[in-house]
């Protein structure tokens, strides 16, 4: 009994052909779970678009299914279980890790990545420059620029970056950038013709369309409870009567409890208290839907399956029937992935 991702694959693939037309020289992103799909469907579609590079997160995520160049977005370090291959590129953020594949005698790909205010890795300004000077024994395919999501001062970032790269007279005119509109991006490619710039893009690309994809659970079970009936692991008792339903989809999906869709001060909780709210009894809202609704976990989500409390007066759904969800594509591992 499944946690089914439904695509349809028409609406899906067209749209996927449409952000790839958008954003000339698109590098697509499969890293984690997928986004939802799987790594190697991932592989599967970037091939299909035609594209000459992907980007994965890390070396584990190396699969065989593209027959481009691959991107490894973590930066090489000593201590990585590393792949090599001609197909691979690897990204370099220290100077010390530069000499030290520099040093090997495969002549390995890199792009050399330029820190930005992410502040998550890469090389100063003063460090590219000297890198420049470091590269026998590597081939250096391009530089990576990794800006933070939507953040409106991008495009200066992006103005003082660029001069920083130019000012390294680096033998490369290509730049990976990420997170950048492509209304910034046209903007760049245009004060920049002599550079190629390669918009790495997973979330805009895979999950852009949300309209396709539908996420669906199996009702399995379904017990009618009085006022006081005690249920679960917890002996927890029903507030009032209604419905205890057994969905699937559980913790080992990624199901996990929300915060409070309201406030959730002191004087909120008071609120709710006073109306006699389910929420005040304990129960906290589930991603599952019924008639368009999201209903309340009637316990934290079990392992495989989870317990929803329906009050009386809700249409309980059959026993086989499909309800909708709604989860966090990347947190997500479905039992089965259906493509029309
Ligand atoms: C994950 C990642 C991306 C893709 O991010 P999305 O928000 O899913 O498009 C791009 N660049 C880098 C460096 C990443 O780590």
């Amino acid at each position: 009994m499944a946690l089914t991702l439904y695509v349809d694959g028409a609406r899906w693939r067209d749209h996927l052909r449409v952000v790839a037309g958008d954003q000339p020289g698109i590098v697509p992103v499969a890293k984690g779970n997928g986004y939802g799909f799987g790594l190697a469907r991932l592989a599967t579609q970037a091939d299909w678009l035609g594209v000459d590079t992907m980007a994965v997160g890390a070396y584990h995520e190396l699969g065989s299914l593209f027959e481009g160049s691959v991107l490894v977005l973590t930066p090489w370090r000593p201590f990585e279980k590393a792949v090599f291959g001609d197909h691979v590129v690897h990204t370099v953020g220290r100077l010390e890790d530069l000499r030290s594949l520099a040093g090997r005698d495969d002549m390995p790909r890199i792009v050399l990545e330029r820190a930005t205010s992410m502040r998550r890795h890469g090389l100063t300004a003063h460090d590219l420059r000297r890198a420049a000077e470091e590269l026998d024994g590597v081939a250096l395919d391009g530089i990576a620029l990794h800006l933070p999501l939507r953040s409106p001062g991008s495009a200066a970032e992006m103005q003082r970056l660029m001069t920083d790269i130019v000012a390294a007279e680096l033998p490369t005119k290509r730049v990976y950038v990420s997170h950048l509109t492509s209304a910034l991006l046209a903007r760049l490619a245009s004060s920049y013709p002599e550079f190629e710039l390669r918009p790495r893009v997973g979330t805009e690309l895979w999950l852009g369309d949300r309209g396709a994809l539908r996420v669906r659970s199996t009702v399995l079970d379904s017990h009618q409870v009085e006022r006081g009936d005690a249920f679960g692991y917890h002996g927890r008792t029903a507030p009032r009567a209604g419905t205890i339903l057994v969905v699937s989809g559980g913790t080992a999906h990624g199901i996990g409890l929300e915060a409070p869709s309201s406030g959730s001060s002191w004087r909120d909780r008071a609120a709710r208290i006073a109306r006699g709210g389910l929420d005040a009894a304990g129960f906290v809202r589930s991603p599952y839907l019924i008639d368009g609704k999201h209903r309340l976990f009637a316990e934290p989500p079990h392992m495989q399956s989870s317990m929803l409390f329906l009050p009386r007066g809700v249409r309980v759904p059959e026993i086989g029937e499909e309800v909708d969800v709604r989860v966090r594509m990347t947190a997500t591992t479905f039992d089965e992935t259906i493509v029309s």
